[in-house]
């Protein structure tokens, strides 16, 4: 190999093998629940039989990961790396491509959970606390208004951001 070959070589040709690199799939291993194990097998069956290492641990820096990125090497062999590493990669730009829907597409469930959750705790605390929430002010100081006006206001017709804000506001309120 002349100096020049040796200077193109990619980061991953040490720890993972030699290219060509291919974006293949990501997973994303979830925090410890009751279905955890489920969801950690699901990952191994995405990666496929020839996945090598790399589940919950960058196979190329060794960093603890969640969201595992899987690389296919030359000999299709299979890798995870993590967020950091996949950009290393030097993957065709449609590659690239894949690879950032990917990340968009996990935001966006992120964002949904979110606003799934502030839901579901605003109308859990307008049935459990009705009478707490009766007797304290509400937050803009509206005469005549309470706390659970608010809450059934904000449930009725905030947005999601709005409900997550709602949320915060009246945990802090009850707390007083
Ligand atoms: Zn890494």
């Amino acid at each position: 190999m002349n100096t020049q070959a040796k200077n193109l070589q990619h980061p991953f040709e040490k720890t993972l093998g030699a290219g060509p690199y291919r974006f293949v799939g990501a997973v994303q291993i979830r925090k410890p629940t009751a279905t955890s194990m489920d969801n950690y097998k699901s990952c191994y069956d995405a990666a496929g039989p020839r996945f090598v290492t790399g589940m919950g641990t960058c196979a190329h820096c060794g960093m603890a990961i969640m969201n595992v990125f899987l690389v296919e090497i030359g000999n299709g062999d299979v890798f995870g790396v993590g967020c950091d590493c996949i950009g290393k990669v030097g993957m065709a730009p449609q590659e690239i491509r894949k690879v950032d829907a990917t990340v968009k597409k996990w935001n966006k469930e992120k964002q949904t959970l979110k606003a799934f959750n502030a839901r579901a705790d605003l109308e859990e605390m307008i049935e459990s606390q009705a009478e707490v929430l009766g007797k304290l002010p509400h937050p803009m100081d509206f005469e005549g208004k309470s706390l659970l006006d608010y809450a059934v206001y904000m449930d009725r017709c905030a947005g999601s951001a709005g409900k997550q804000r709602a949320v915060k506001v009246i945990k802090k309120a009850m707390a007083i």
